[in-house]
């Protein structure tokens, strides 16, 4: 995602005040087998739901007063061993109701699971902030315990290893976060989720961690007169849908999306608004595998409100030739499609799998987005398809993206352009506040903290130095042994510390240890002196950065301008202190450290 553009409306969603964290309640079923009904929090006047069997899904509880359930903060890591590690979610299938008010929601979420081990378990899964109406098993209505962000249920009979385990989930509420309801830059009803970087389960339950990644369906009953986009392929819809399947409303249409590809949850989203849909051509021909089509492309296209269009189509419109330039340099797009969506997301813009949702004051006020759409599009095979495993590896995603984000532009318009903005990635890493913590940092207090310039603009710089150290060549061929490698994996920076290796033939771990793995960057003091008489210069390179930062090892330039020209050498500059005797044809005017900007670091 990009974390530059913030809403200037605030974000009614933002996270509770610390304290308020933990309002605990248990919402334990009555137990009801055999008694042919179903517990619902409503009290005793509320008419029992029809019964169901195992073959038809139940109902989805019917939108009437809000339970109050009060949601964790947005943010909490989770805390270690939260996560049954034989336990593995293969899909999720949501089933949506948007209430016409725009105010409140009701689902159903059947979940497909397997365990590693044989014999009866508790499942425990992530939901927070709406309330839990029932939990049923193959028709039949099971115990469950929701407090916090936690809802728990012991899993009836011995299932054996790998056996698929199917447990259906009501709930409704108003989301307070996750799926954001409210009216648009225009006024009008709009529902988008936005997930990152845990908050999938303030909308619907999941095992909510990106090392747990999963296929989505979403069946989303909207308002007639609102379009719906999720991940994957449109598979029915829009067509009316019936009340009994609608949570009992009358004048909503169904649309249903298939993902078929796994993904993380925090990149499981549906969009709900009054948009135009724009074609915007095809892509990624021959080159994506999972597509619909006949023909091997995806289809790109752009969701934007009736207001925005003109510009949205603008700001989209080279989306299809990032999408060819990504896919050769990497391999196949990973996904069904591209959808580019104007949207409530938080960020700038955030990445979700094949359907990019935008900032929408950025497209309504006419800003040009059109790098933020670059560095979405390159999160598809960063991020997306190649996953971090856990939220410290954050860099392996938004790193890439503001890499190979602004990369489109040398493509484009040359190896300057392209300069200007990773330089101007350097600069802001310099001066952020975040320079005494390392990037792959395992103490982030809120995972929300790590969206900072370590992950994202020292990450891209990262990349640019191994692009230096490497060589375009080995680089850029390690890159894409890392990605068609784990393409639809979880990763860890050790992975593509050893594709790297692979590729450059010689160990790489003193780059990696010094750049991620600690914090800060070098500050160098550069001074030379001229010998007329051996016609020689001495070059003394000093390390003067903090203390607590380490010592780096880097190859540098060097150009020194002379009356009958420019001279360039590289040395690979380490230690405390370095000096080097050069002999040079003439007295320079001159010494310029690293003069094409490949480094990370401050010179004096
Ligand atoms: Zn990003």
């Amino acid at each position: 995602m990009t974390s530059s553009v913030r809403s200037s409306r605030g974000n009614p969603f933002s996270p509770p005040a610390p304290g308020m964290r933990q309002l605990t309640r248990v919402f334990l079923m009555v137990a009801l087998l055999g008694t042919g009904g179903c517990a619902y929090l409503l009290g005793p006047s509320e008419p029992p739901p029809p019964p169901w069997d195992a073959a038809s899904p139940p109902p989805i509880t019917e939108l009437v007063e809000l339970a109050d359930v009060e949601p964790v903060e947005v943010g909490i890591p989770p805390a270690p061993n939260r996560y049954d590690p034989d336990t593995n979610v293969i899909h999720y299938d949501v089933e949506l109701v948007i209430a016409p008010e725009n105010d409140r929601v009701s689902a159903r979420t059947t979940i497909r699971y397997t365990r590693e081990v044989r014999g009866p378990h508790t499942m425990a899964l992530d939901f927070t902030g709406m309330s839990v109406e029932a939990v049923t098993w193959g028709g039949d209505v099971l115990e469950f315990t929701h407090e916090g962000d936690r809802l728990e249920f012991e899993a009836p009979g011995s299932p054996g290893v790998f056996d698929t385990l199917q447990v259906e989930i009501m709930t409704r509420g108003a989301p307070t976060d996750g799926l954001i309801l409210r009216e648009n830059v225009h006024g009008e009803p709009s529902a988008f989720a936005d997930n990152w970087p845990n908050r999938a389960h303030f909308w619907f339950p999941a095992r909510d961690h990106p090392s747990d990644q999963a296929t989505v369906s979403f069946t989303v009953h909207a308002p007639e007169g609102r379009k719906v986009v999720a991940n994957g392929v449109l598979v029915e819809g829009p067509s009316p849908a019936s009340p009994e399947r609608a949570g009992g409303l009358e004048g909503l249409m169904s649309w249903r999306w298939e993902n078929r590809v796994p993904i993380p949850t925090y990149l499981m989203v549906v969009g709900v608004a009054d948009m135009v849909v724009m074609d915007q051509g095809l892509a990624a021909c021959g080159h994506a595998p999972v597509s619909p089509r006949e023909d091997g492309c995806i289809e790109v296209t752009g969701w934007a409100f009736p207001p925005d269009t003109a510009h949205a189509r603008q700001v989209f419109a080279r989306s299809g030739e990032m999408v060819d330039l990504y896919v050769d340099m990497f391999g196949p797009y990973p996904y069904e499609k591209l959808a580019n969506v104007q949207s409530s997301t938080r960020f700038g813009g955030m990445e979700n799998a094949s359907a990019i949702f935008y900032s929408e004051d950025a497209i309504a006020s006419g800003r040009d987005i059109e790098g933020t759409v670059a560095h979405e599009i390159a999160h598809q095979w960063f991020g997306n398809s190649v996953t971090p495993a856990d939220w410290p590896h954050l860099w392996l995603s938004e790193g890439f993206a503001s890499y190979f984000g602004p990369y489109f532009w040398e493509h484009v318009e040359g190896q300057l352009v392209f300069r200007e903005r990773i330089h101007a990635n350097r600069d802001r890493y310099l001066d952020s506040d975040v320079t005494h913590r390392p990037v792959v940092d395992e103490h982030a207090e809120n995972l929300l903290d790590l969206l900072n310039a370590n992950s994202y603009q020292k990450g891209s710089m990262v990349l640019h130095m191994l692009r230096w150290v490497l060589g375009d060549r080995a680089f850029f061929q390690g890159v894409r042994r890392y990605y068609q490698r784990h393409a639809g994996e979880n990763v860890v920076t050790q992975d593509f510390q050893v594709a790297m290796e692979e590729a450059h033939g010689e160990p790489l771990d003193w780059f990696f240890q010094q750049w991620l793995h600690r914090p800060g960057y070098p500050e160098y003091e550069v001074e030379w002196d001229w010998d007329a008489g051996g016609g020689t210069v001495e070059l003394k390179i000093t390390q003067v950065q903090d203390e607590g930062w380490p010592l780096f090892r880097m190859p540098m330039e060097f150009e020194f301008l002379l009356d009958g020209g420019v001279h360039r050498e590289i040395h690979l500059v380490d230690g405390r202190e370095w000096t080097r005797t050069l002999a040079l044809p003439g007295e320079p005017t001159q010494v310029r450290p690293d003069p094409d900007g490949w480094l990370l670091a401050r010179f004096r």
